[in-house]
């Protein structure tokens, strides 16, 4: 029935030891015997789908190490290793694979790719990793000169501090301002005329991403925002104004809003399956969803922001850990995100401050 070649018996206990989760017993028995990390079983699943479906990075780093093919789509129903990393849940697993340039666009048979796969379960930090990410290499990229007449549009010493940004998870704007400190600060324009050209090549050639590329074109939109409040007559920083701009009780979220629309609305790829969706979303006439929890939701998959109560007051990030030190009601990330929310948050402090006196 199958037509795939037939194993032998040593091979077939390659499939054996990774489902055991025995690295150093498969790493003795793949070199005793020469066994190839390529083989296949009965399905179509090399040893590294199979390590990927249960889950294993260990495993995993240790085949793709070995030469595997971390692309390999022979899976009787199309599904690659980042498929199977999806499916586990292990966004560690997501992450290594990425980085040895797994394809995150490959699709099944019935079409999914691993991040819809992913989303499908449930495992929403495997989909934020797979949609954010960008290879270094991209980067790279837009740092040196090309032999089509190509000039450079990033400075190389903004590379490293680009990446971070354009693998950012947390995309709400405030937290994007803050993470363009203190490198990108410098020249704002070479970093949005770099995003904006890189959200262009995103929708090149057969690996075209338009997540990603919105994405990109929502960052250089958010840079542009912050630019327009670099005003020569305020001592403030932009990043600042920015931000206070935001948190500005009433009119902050107006503005966000607002902000957010437009930026959809300027995506010039309107063609795409995600410019429908996040239009459709935002047109529902009672009670739509915020324009970031709409982009949120395009970019990191179906979730929005997870859990309020413990995210960052400021910046949303979730890893928030510093509470108000007086009233202990709201968390911040650091000092920074504390002192840039003190205009909002004094007042209310010293009412919880009154509420806990009360009691
Ligand atoms: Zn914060
Ligand atoms: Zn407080």
């Amino acid at each position: 029935m199958s037509p795939l070649p037939e194993l032998s018996e040593e091979e077939k206990k390659v499939f054996d030891l990774i489902s055991k989760g025995d690295l150093s017993g498969l790493a003795t028995h793949m070199t005793l015997h020469g066994i190839k990390p390529n083989i296949l079983d009965d399905h179509g699943m090399t040893p590294l789908t199979h390590a990927c479906f249960k889950g294993n990075k260990e495993i995993s780093q240790f085949l793709i190490d070995q030469g595997a093919d971390v692309n390999s789509d022979k899976h009787e129903h199309g599904y690659t290793a980042l498929h199977f990393a999806a499916l586990s849940g292990n966004s560690d697993l997501c992450q290594i694979l990425l980085a040895a340039d797994a394809k995150p666009y490959k699709t099944t048979s019935v079409g999914r790719t691993p991040s819809q796969m992913g989303g499908f379960v449930g495992n929403h930090q495997c989909v934020a990793v797979i949609n954010n990410f960008i290879p270094k290499s991209d980067v790279d990229y837009f740092t040196v000169s090309h032999a089509d007449g190509v000039a450079p549009t990033l400075p190389a010493s903004f590379a490293s501090a680009f990446h971070r940004l354009v693998m950012q998870v947390n995309i709400y704007p405030i937290r994007i301002a803050l993470c363009t400190l203190p490198t990108l600060a410098e020249d704002y324009t070479k970093v949005k005329n770099t995003l904006v050209k890189m959200s262009a090549k995103q929708m090149r050639g057969d690996e075209c991403n338009e997540v990603m590329s919105f994405k990109l074109h929502y960052l250089g939109f958010v840079v542009g925002e912050i630019m327009k409040c670099n005003l020569p007559e305020s001592k403030t920083s932009p990043v600042e104004l920015f931000t206070k701009r935001i948190l500005k009780p009433n009119s902050g979220e107006k503005y966000l809003d607002s902000m957010i629309r437009e930026c959809i609305r300027e995506f010039p790829h309107k063609e795409t399956t995600i410019f429908r969706q996040m239009v459709t979303s935002l047109a529902g006439t009672d009670d739509p969803p915020s324009a970031v929890s709409v982009v949120t939701t395009v970019i990191n998959g179906a979730r929005g922001f997870a859990d309020e109560v413990k995210a960052c007051a400021t910046c949303w990030e979730e890893t928030a850990s510093k509470k108000c030190s007086k009233c202990k009601k709201v968390q911040y990330c650091d000092r920074e995100c504390q002192r840039l929310h003190w205009f909002v948050h004094k007042k209310e402090c010293e009412r919880n401050g009154d509420e806990t006196a009360a009691k």
